[in-house]
């Protein structure tokens, strides 16, 4: 990574500003997945370590600029305490006098998180004046928020931007992120096969042009599948498609021809006449009968996958094979997980719904890495920078 993290400069009696990612969903004041809690533990370790003074910030939610109780970080400071061992002291504003008097009286070694930095719609707007409040009484900025590291909002990038923060450095779990991911788009070892899936092939066309780069293989499943299925003249029935990108998948095909990728689509699938779990369902071979919708890959497909997979020594995956949260539509998406859990490669998960799936299914130890960004993952695998990691001091 050419960028700094907390681990190339002096931090010790440093009053550091870290944005991390605590957007966790809480269900009556219970946080019901701690994960992102858990990624920030070891930057705020090794800053306390150091005798750092750590200010921690987050965004929770979406509460529209107004201060929201349901959308408070409290519960999110004393589980942080669980898992540090040491008491989190909670701000109850992020710039009022609560954050200015826990700013004035932190000691080396403490933590104190503010509350949600989107009571203030100046956060979104990456608003100057606000950008120069948070930095006040700031000596270090530190970024460790990845999933939201592809926002140029104010605690993401603009008080590192506008000059408010000089020293602006990557958390460790940036740094793990990038170096994971950037090592494997850099110098894969091959071969080197990237899985997409998910709903919508509009939403990751940067992505696969960019995979076509670098990849030996590139698996398409999903709906996503159905509308290359489309260009290539194929009957899909009533299965999702969006007909006004079928021209850009003939030409996202052909740059796999000319690319020598191996452009591995569904050749079976399992169809419904509903989308419902419960619908009449059976396997289609090839063309999908008018009526019929694709919800999941077919086990001819499944085989065809996964021995792609098994041969691959680099994988990078994002989106499932069908509407998983159908169970009856979850086998290929549980497939391509459990194959990646029994190869000797480099495993990658770029967040969102095969992330859940992973975890989910007990995977998630066997994996190399699971992106903890899903937004942040698919726009570093673009290849375009993120303006939360632009902004850090170069090395
Ligand atoms: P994405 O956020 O783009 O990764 O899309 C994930 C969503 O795609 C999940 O909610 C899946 O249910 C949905 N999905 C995957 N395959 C299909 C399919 N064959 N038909 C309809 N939806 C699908």
């Amino acid at each position: 990574m050419n960028k700094k993290s907390v681990k190339d400069i002096n931090v010790t009696g440093k009053t550091c500003l870290v944005r991390v990612d605590f957007n966790v969903p809480i269900k009556d004041g219970v946080i019901t997945d701690t994960t992102r809690i858990e990624g920030a533990v070891p930057t705020i370790k090794y800053l306390i370590g150091k005798g750092a003074k750590v200010i921690l910030c987050s965004h929770l939610g979406r509460p529209k600029g107004e201060f929201n109780l349901k959308y408070s970080l409290k519960p999110a400071a004393d589980k942080l305490g669980e898992y540090l061992g040491v008491k989190v002291k909670f701000a109850e504003d992020v710039i009022g006098p609560a954050a200015k008097k826990a700013k004035a009286e932190i000691k080396p070694g403490e933590v104190v998180l503010l509350e949600n930095l989107r009571f203030h719609n100046e956060e979104e707007a990456n608003d100057k004046d606000f950008c120069k409040t948070l930095s006040e009484g700031i000596d270090v900025y530190v970024n460790d928020a990845f999933g939201t590291a592809h926002r140029a909002h104010a605690s993401t990038a603009g008080v590192a931007q506008y000059g408010f923060l000089k020293t602006a450095v990557a958390g460790l779990l940036i740094e793990k992120e990038l170096e994971i991911m950037g090592g494997a788009l850099e110098a894969p070892k091959r071969p080197f096969v990237a899985i997409l899936g998910g709903a919508k092939v509009s939403d990751k066309i940067g992505v696969i042009n960019n995979l076509l780069e670098k990849v030996d293989t590139l698996i398409v499943g999903g709906a996503m599948a159905y509308t290359f299925l489309k260009a290539l003249g194929k009957n899909i029935g009533a299965s999702l498609c969006e007909n006004d990108k079928t021209e850009l998948a003939k030409e996202l095909i052909k740059k796999a021809e000319v690319k020598k990728v191996k452009f591995l689509l569904p050749v079976d699938n399992k169809i419904a006449d509903a989308f419902s779990n419960d619908a009449n369902q059976k396997i289609a071979e090839g063309n999908i009968p008018d009526g019929w919708q694709g919800l999941d890959i077919g086990p001819k497909t499944i085989a065809i996958f996964t021995a792609a997979i098994k041969d691959a020594k680099t994988v990078i995956w994002n989106g499932p094979m069908g509407v998983f949260e159908f169970e009856n539509f979850a086998i290929g998406t549980k497939s391509v997980a459990e194959a990646l859990s029994k190869i000797d490669a480099v495993t990658i998960i770029g967040g969102g719904d095969s992330a859940a799936a992973v975890t989910q299914l007990g995977y998630a130890d066997k994996m190399t890495h699971i992106s903890t960004g899903g937004g942040a993952s698919l726009e570093f695998l673009e290849g375009l920078e993120l303006p939360g990691v632009a902004c850090l001091n170069d090395k």
